[in-house]
């Protein structure tokens, strides 16, 4: 897979980075399972540069936490199709047993233990409360902050023009302002995941 992504510049040195950094799969690793990492665009002051930071925002990770829910669900139904096509046509008609196999019973452990974390939690509770700061996801420094929205008004990929635009932020340490502008190449993306503790920490 690749995408076009966007490059972040200083009008005052020689700072360049970008938005690439936030692509790609990024997961908690928990009790119940991977879930999706929800996070942002930002700059870390360990790092010096742009860096993908953990989203604490409490109703982004609810909303993400359903969505892999009904993610898993739509994964669930699809492994009992797999495994009632792959019997054979006499017990597929006439066997009352359920589907069942490792796949299975995983996919069913995680998607009840998540409901239950949905509806009333325990494991993931501090991380739904958002009781800690954001950390960087590159180094796990908590010297980090959000970025405004890049605006929406830059080059698309395909344009000729490439005019940077200010995203509203002092490079920090240098007072230059930062700009965005359209990346002349596509980034490929490793679909590799990287995955995180609860706390933030890198575990792969
Ligand atoms: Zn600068
Ligand atoms: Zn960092």
């Amino acid at each position: 897979m690749s995408l076009p992504a966007t490059n972040i510049t200083c009008n005052a040195c020689h700072y360049s980075g970008s938005t690439g950094v936030a692509f790609g799969l990024f997961k908690y690793q928990t009790p119940c399972g991977n879930i999706t990492l929800p996070r942002d665009l930002g700059w870390c002051n360990t790092c010096k540069s742009v860096a993908a930071i953990e989203d604490t925002d409490q109703a982004a990770r609810y909303e993400s936490l359903k969505d892999d829910i009904s993610g898993l669900a739509s994964d669930l139904a699809e492994e009992i199709e797999k495994a009632k096509r792959s019997r054979p046509l006499l017990r597929r008609l006439f066997s009352k047993q359920k589907p069942d196999n490792d796949e299975i019973r995983l996919i069913r452990a995680s998607l009840a233990c998540l409901n239950e974390e949905l509806a009333n939690p325990s494991v993931l509770a501090s991380y739904l409360r958002s009781e800690r700061g954001a950390k960087c996801l590159s180094c796990g420094s908590s010297e980090v902050f959000i970025f405004p929205q890049i605006p929406a008004g830059i080059d698309s990929f395909y344009s000729e023009e490439r005019t940077p635009e200010a995203i509203g932020i002092k490079h920090p340490g240098c007072g230059g302002e930062l700009y965005a502008t359209t990346s002349e190449l596509r980034l490929n993306i490793r679909l590799t995941e990287k995955r995180y503790s609860l706390d933030g920490e890198r575990i792969s």
